[in-house]
């Protein structure tokens, strides 16, 4: 199997099963419900994981709940905390909603302070950081290969576009220095402490020390979204590489998702929660509508691009409602996934098979196996189903007509069939 690595910028084969396969993916920041893109990486990894685990791998999935940050202070000035707990139980109802299972490991920032403060500690001594006014800094300096991820280094884009979490300090050595540690400020309701006194972490030490804790010092995939790429991962690797470890092998990157053709994102205001698209669209739909995007390039969220999902989720209803016929080949699924993981690839595949044990193997790898599940209607509907087909044979329309209504008014639709007993029941989406 082979995947595209950020770092190489090209594919790169994963090690033959069984691996093992670790993933480290970067969680969200919790302080509000997520939006349906932060939903991205969370589903894009744990289909990887379920993927890679029919082919016999073992894996490993961590993926950490960012709950110490300044977006959280911001949004609950004294009850940061409070939020911060609130909001990730959010995360993980709306993300189990989907139904794909969950990560082997969920970290939270707050949980992992001693590891955070021990590889601070660390860098210092091998020079790597300098503790300044309570604050300790990252050397960039120190760090030959800083930028070689994102091909940027930070010089003046550090200075011009600070990151959510780097504000320009009069302490720093350099202007691309960045917070390992930072000292408390007044209004700041939570804090540990510290050798450098009371305080809380960076944002980019939070996730080296909790890959580190749960994986190991080397781990075989990295994940999220692109927009990580510089600064969060090029200093999470600067980090992890001056401490000795060697870190990732390989970084995975997922495309943003875009609201009519913008990034979806909380200062452009266009911000749909995966909680909102879920009671809206309900789960097949939504995992479909990822399924249709490469996981790689950006995808659109709108109500067309939804619809259409809606109405594929239905065309696999049809096959099972269908009389199965032997027909498609799993080895063209298996290639399209293990080629970069190509999941519009793998849909259109599944697209052109009526073999019903087929369908439902390969829907069952994304979490679309209730796609398959037969429906009864309750004995009532069927009833009048049948008082409909003996109305319409002799020629009795009208009450035909009243029938069906009637049927739809239950929640269902009735279909003419040719097999007995000459109609089928749909439940009405
Ligand atoms: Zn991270």
């Amino acid at each position: 199997m082979r995947l595209y690595d950020t770092a190489t910028r090209q594919l790169q084969e994963l090690p033959a099963p069984p691996g093992p396969i670790r993933i480290y993916v970067c969680g969200p920041t919790v302080y509000q419900r997520i939006h349906i893109g932060n939903a991205r990486p969370f589903v894009l990894s744990l289909w990887l994981k379920r993927w890679l685990e029919r082919t016999s791998y073992k894996v490993t999935l961590v993926e950490n709940i960012t709950d110490i940050n300044d977006k959280i202070y911001a949004a609950a000035p004294g009850a940061s905390a409070e939020l911060a707990a609130r909001a990730s139980e959010w995360y993980v109802q709306d993300t189990g909603d989907l139904g794909l299972g969950r990560p082997d490991r969920e970290p939270k920032a707050t949980e992992t302070i001693p590891q955070i403060v021990a590889l601070i500690e660390q860098l210092i001594e091998g020079g790597h950081a300098y503790p300044a006014g309570g604050d300790v800094y990252f050397r960039v300096a120190s760090y030959p290969d800083y930028g070689k991820l994102s091909g940027r280094h930070g010089d003046e884009e550090a200075v011009r576009n600070p990151s959510e979490e780097e504000e320009p300090s009069e302490l720093k050595q350099d202007p691309r220095d960045f917070a390992l540690w930072k000292a408390h400020k007044d209004g700041e309701d939570t804090w540990w402490e510290s050798p450098w006194g009371r305080g809380r972490p960076g944002w980019h030490i939070e996730c080296s020390a909790m890959a580190e804790a749960f994986l190991g010092p080397v781990f075989e995939i990295h994940g999220g979204g692109i927009d990580l790429v510089f600064p969060h991962h090029e200093n999470e690797i600067a980090q992890s590489r001056a401490a000795g470890r060697e870190f990732a092998r390989m970084w995975m990157h997922n495309g943003m998702l875009r609201l009519a053709g913008e990034k979806m994102s909380k200062s452009l205001g266009n911000i749909v929660s995966l909680r909102e698209a879920l009671d809206e669209w309900g789960r097949e739909t939504l995992l479909v509508y990822f399924l249709g995007g490469h996981w790689r390039k950006p995808i659109d969220f709108s109500d067309d691009a939804l619809g259409q999902a809606a109405a594929q989720a239905e065309s696999f209803r049809n096959v099972f409602r269908n009389p199965a016929q032997p027909s498609g080949d799993w080895d063209a699924f298996e290639a399209a996934l293990d080629d970069d993981f190509n999941t519009p690839e793998a849909l259109a595949v599944m697209h052109g098979w009526r073999d019903h044990e087929l369908l439902g193997r390969g829907l069952e790898v994304f979490g679309l196996e209730s796609l398959g599940q037969s429906e009864t209607a309750p004995a009532e509907v069927d009833e009048l189903a049948r008082a409909r087909v003996e109305a319409r044979a002799r020629k009795d329309f009208d009450a035909g007509d009243r029938l069906r209504d009637e049927i739809e008014a239950a929640g269902w639709e009735v279909r003419d069939v040719d097999a007995e007993p000459g109609f089928q029941l749909v439940p009405k989406r």
